[in-house]
């Protein structure tokens, strides 16, 4: 069966094709610019070196999508010969409360749950309604799934998800921890396992999603118990712009003395802090480690602050715990930013962490980079979110299509 992989964001749209008979990638793109001018596809198949490039004004995500079928079932870029045999969808979804712990078969039900959502997911939730709505209305018939971002982290006790504020807040509103990058989280944890031939069951792992934004989770004999992200992306570790968990009394005390709303101070916290705050260069990593180079102690001091967090919820998810087995890095600074792990893992031996500085060169694949001598094995694996969301996809749309035929 063929899958197609979406994953909808306000104004841009990234997809993958997926045969899962084999679990192969088919082709992948990225729709840029919806609903502005300069609405741009990039379409690209496996195999082909050159990408397949639309230039033409997409005014919606129905329009999006509409040219990304149009890409796929293109006789010289394409993949497959019609819109028929894309088997079914399955879409990334941010948030979905308390309601799902797991993916789930699209169905009026599950719309109307999402909807209910918006309030905690302001930002993520509509775009991905509309590219549900958008593939319901294109591909009629085709099963679609949601598969979650704060799926995995429902698993967290009582005692890691309750804020200390009065209680009712939570039973009016729901505000509790949720987390997020869940299906990151599980599919390196997973792959972690597999690596070190050991069963998830007996395992104790820490995995730290380093990108734009950033997570670390605790995950126990295969269940999250603990994880950064809070009520909202905006928590936890100092992020590319987001500045991770700051006194809350701060929100105010810069809205007083800057003449700005809560709005605005929130603005500067997702979009203008973070990485980007402290150095006042950028938001990349690439760029902060060229600025250190160059001696910029703010670019040093971004990235010095980046590591204590890290370090700070290793050290306390170790605790919580009582142990660690398994130390993984995932996601784009994760993966890719050699001097970050080492200065994250540096001088942790009491604690059995001991990472082994040649075999930490490596980017782009998995590899276990502890030293032989180090009680808890460190891993580099490269994060493959589309794969879990085709999975589960597969999955389901098989298994409602088998109960469809018992019919
Ligand atoms: P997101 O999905 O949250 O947007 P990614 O996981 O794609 O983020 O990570 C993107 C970030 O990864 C970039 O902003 C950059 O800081 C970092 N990154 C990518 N390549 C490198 C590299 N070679 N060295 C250091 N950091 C890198």
């Amino acid at each position: 069966m063929k899958v197609l992989v979406i994953n909808c964001g306000s104004s841009s749209l990234k997809y993958q094709m997926l045969d899962m008979t084999i679990e192969s990638l088919l082709a992948k793109g990225i729709v840029e610019r919806i609903g502005m001018t300069g609405s741009m596809l990039t379409h690209e198949k496996v195999g082909v070196e050159e990408k397949f490039v639309v230039k033409e004004e997409m005014n919606d995500h129905k329009d999006a999508i509409a040219k990304v079928i149009d890409a796929l079932v293109d006789p010289s870029h394409g993949v497959v010969k019609n819109m028929s045999c894309i088997g079914a969808v399955g879409h990334r979804v941010v948030h979905a409360g308390e309601k799902y712990s797991g993916s789930v078969i699209i169905d009026k039900d599950v719309i109307e749950a999402l909807e209910e959502c918006i309030d905690l997911a302001p930002l993520h939730n509509p775009p991905n309604l509309l590219g549900i709505a958008a593939c319901q209305e294109l591909m009629p018939g085709t099963p679609q799934v949601a598969v979650f971002d704060t799926a995995f982290h429902q698993t967290m006790p009582p005692e890691s998800y309750t804020y200390a504020i009065p209680y009712e807040y939570y039973e009016k509103y729901g505000i509790r921890r949720y987390g997020f990058h869940g299906t990151s989280h599980k599919y390196v944890a997973d792959r972690a396992a597999y690596m070190l031939g050991a069963s998830i069951d007996d395992l104790k792992i820490i995995t730290c999603h380093l990108g734009n934004g950033a997570s670390v989770s605790a995950i126990k004999r295969g269940k999250c118990i603990d994880t950064s992200m809070g009520f909202t992306p905006l928590a936890g570790l100092a992020m590319g712009t987001r500045s991770g968990s700051v006194d809350p009394a701060i929100i105010q005390f810069i809205a007083e003395k800057e003449d700005r709303s809560i709005d605005d101070v929130l603005n500067i916290l997702n979009k203008e802090s973070g990485m980007l705050g402290i150095s006042g260069v950028s938001s990349d990593f690439r760029d902060l480690e060229a600025a250190l180079n160059e001696g910029n102690e703010r670019a040093a001091l971004a990235l010095k602050v980046f590591a204590h967090r890290v370090r700070y919820y290793i050290g306390a998810y170790m605790l919580e715990m009582n142990g660690l087995d398994a130390l993984v890095f995932t996601a784009g600074v994760g993966e890719n930013d050699i001097n970050m792990r080492d200065v994250i893992c540096n001088e942790l031996g009491n604690v059995g962490i001991k990472l082994d500085p040649v075999k930490n060169r490596v980017r782009g694949r998995e590899a276990i980079i502890s030293r032989d001598d180090s009680k808890v094995s460190i891993l580099m694996i490269p994060t493959n979110e589309e794969l879990v969301i085709a999975r589960d996809t597969y999955a389901l749309s098989n298994k409602k299509i088998g109960l469809n035929r018992g019919k």
